[in-house]
């Protein structure tokens, strides 16, 4: 693999006299889909990145084994990962008044944590205020997509025309006819692994060679379709049997680290921006990119209101800058675009730029975790190990509530990821009583007879929910932070209840040992799904961006990652954020040839 490119320690040199065709903010899934897009259509972009640019392959060592890490892949003792406890107990900013030297948020508590300690944030740098909320941030080249879990679904109609199906909220201004084409480029270019199923509800990709269910997998799936519920193997943004058109990338190896959380992939067969986006955007000799480049103002044209560009802080030296463009496209991630946009203030757009409706910020979702079961599969005890460990991922067990039916006490729905088999550390070492010989047996007998499954569920878009600018706290570059007003509601909290009900009882159904239905509600964050926070819609009074992530105010700018999302779905979003991107810049590249922006 060819990583030079990115790995050269230069900048590239922006030239802030020229007007380019468009700067992109932000190259995670929807920048680097942004980028790729425009790029190929011969636009000459400027890609601006607010962190650095690692090496990722000597950070994330996905074939390294446990004992060749002097701490067994955990960080130092002067780094701390947030706990839950912290999360609901304390008010952020949760760094303040720490005794630790690094603070980060709860991913870096799971095994392998050194190895994603330098793509994380680090809490003290980036501090918000406000209601209880753990909020995860890669501030890196590719962002969050270095470290993402892969699960790349799909939505439907059920999703895009909801407030049809059950009276609430709004629904998207596309619908699924106008998205698939994009989903099938997005299968097609990056590669994702799955079984098809033939579901209305979660429409199928144009899958590569699947993940295998493990034996106790199997036969939840098999007791489950007598419940009419559908269990399949883990719909992974990963190719598995890779892609010709791709020199930065390898089809999956199945026995590097998936099992590291939060773990990466650098063999890059699962997808990363850098690798899937970023870089064969560069070799069209269209795309200038600066990292370490933090936009904190769309400049505006105050003759015509639109936007002619991005000011910029240079991360390591704290000089400020300014670039032009024919056209800006945030793509900095739902919530840093809220604060962007928010931060715009300008006389054409005193509320922030894009924000004459007043909803930039509002209508914020996600989905809600917690609810979880853990089962023993008894006939699988005592039975030779299988290796599990170099596994995208196990399962995910699809929505089946509110579909044709209504349940009396919530609407939407939710799904399920969950995963059995042997792991390299045996989980239930911990849980097993006794020493010695006996333990050591009783372990390695139980250790791949376990199963569990923890839900996703939707969270609705209330007007109520909602970021805005904290008045006083800036974060180390001087830039005012975000300010939280978001918590669950009575139909999040109604359906949890349900989760761990019906969790439970599928485990019962499938003949499983139920040893631990876990039921409490995870801090808001927690699924790492923000959404919603500047939302398409037809109506300019009650939405931000029209059907191509274009905003209604300023017909130059558009917004084309999670925030442009008008409900959560109980579905993972990375597959949908850059599948609407590549569709709204492709509307883009079309609308400037013809001079309409
Ligand atoms: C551990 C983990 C597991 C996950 N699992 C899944 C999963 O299984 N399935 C799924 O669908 N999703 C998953 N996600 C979520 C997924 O990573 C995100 O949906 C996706 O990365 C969003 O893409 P994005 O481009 O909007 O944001 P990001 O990937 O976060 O990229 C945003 C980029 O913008 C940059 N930026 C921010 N502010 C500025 C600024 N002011 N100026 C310049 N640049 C800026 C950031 O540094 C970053 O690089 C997971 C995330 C994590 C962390
Ligand atoms: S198992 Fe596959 S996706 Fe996972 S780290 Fe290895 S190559 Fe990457």
């Amino acid at each position: 693999m060819n990583l030079i490119r990115l790995n050269r320690a230069t900048q590239d040199e922006v030239d802030l006299q020229k007007t380019y065709d468009a700067i992109v903010v932000g190259s995670g899934a929807a920048g680097g889909m942004a980028a790729h897009v425009l790029t190929s259509h011969g636009m000459k972009v400027l890609m601006l990145e607010a962190g650095k640019k690692l090496d990722i392959d000597k950070e994330l060592k996905s074939t390294e084994w446990p004992y060749d890490h002097k701490r067994r892949g955990q960080m130092p003792p002067d780094s701390h990962p947030l706990s839950l406890n912290e999360y609901t107990i304390r008010q952020p900013p949760y760094a303040a008044d720490s005794k630790y030297k690094h603070v980060y948020s709860y991913v870096q508590g799971w095994g392998g944590s050194d190895y994603s300690k330098n793509i994380v944030v680090d809490e003290r740098d980036h501090p918000y205020t406000g209601t209880n909320y753990a909020w995860v941030r890669a501030r890196v080249l590719g962002g969050k997509t270095n470290i993402w879990g892969r699960l790349a679904l799909r939505l439907s109609d059920l999703d895009f025309k909801a407030k049809t199906h059950d009276g609430y909220g709004e629904d998207w201004p596309i619908s699924y006819k106008d998205v698939a084409p994009y989903y099938d480029k997005v299968d097609l270019y990056l590669g994702i692994s799955g079984v098809k199923e033939n579901l209305p509800h979660l429409p199928d990709s144009i899958f590569q060679r699947p993940i295998k269910l493990t034996a106790a997998e199997l036969t939840l799936r098999q007791r489950l379709k007598k419940m009419n519920r559908v269990l399949t193997p883990y719909r992974a943004g990963v190719t598995t049997d890779g892609l010709k058109h791709n020199k930065y990338r390898s089809r999956c190896f199945g026995r590097g680290a998936c099992n590291r959380r939060a773990g990466g992939c650098d063999i890059h067969a699962a997808f990363d921006s850098p690798t899937g986006l970023i870089l064969p955007a560069m070799d069209t000799g269209n795309l200038t990119l600066r990292t370490n480049s933090i936009a904190y103002e769309v400049t505006v044209d105050k003759k015509t209101g639109k936007a002619s560009g991005v000011a910029f802080i240079d991360a390591d030296t704290g000089k400020t800058y300014e670039a032009k463009a024919k056209v800006v496209v945030i793509a900095a991630s739902t919530l840093e675009s809220a604060r962007l946009m928010l931060l715009s203030k300008s006389d054409a757009h005193p509320s922030g730029i894009g924000n004459s409706s007043g909803h930039v910020g509002h209508n914020f979702c996600e989905h809600i975790m917690g609810p979880h079961v853990t089962g023993l599969v008894k006939d699988q005890v005592g039975k030779p190990h299988t290796l599990d460990d170099g596994k995208p991922g196990h399962f995910y067990l699809a929505r089946f509530r509110n579909l044709t039916d209504r349940h009396p006490n919530f609407i939407r729905g939710y799904g399920f990821e969950g995963g059995a088999g042997s792991s390299m550390f045996p989980g239930n070492s911990m849980s097993t009583p006794g020493f010695g010989a006996s333990y050591k047996k009783t372990v390695r007998d139980y250790s791949g007879a376990f199963i569990e499954m923890g839900a996703f569920g939707e969270v609705l878009a209330r007007y109520e929910n909602y970021v805005d600018i904290d008045p006083a706290m800036k974060d180390k570059w001087g830039v005012p932070v975000l300010r939280f007003h978001y918590r669950f509601g009575d139909n999040e909290k109604k359906m949890a209840e349900d989760m761990a009900d019906t969790a439970q009882e599928m485990f019962t159904e499938a003949g499983f040992e139920i040893i631990n239905v876990g039921r409490r509600i995870l801090t808001e964050g927690w699924s790492i799904h923000e959404l919603g926070t500047a939302r398409m819609g037809t109506d300019k009074k009650t939405s931000v961006l029209n059907q191509f992530q274009q905003s209604h105010d300023v017909k130059n700018l558009f917004v084309v990652d999670g925030s442009s999302h008008v409900s959560a779905s109980c579905q993972n979003p990375t597959w949908t954020i850059m599948a609407l991107a590549w569709r709204s810049c492709d509307h883009l590249s079309d609308e400037l040839k013809k001079g309409n922006l």
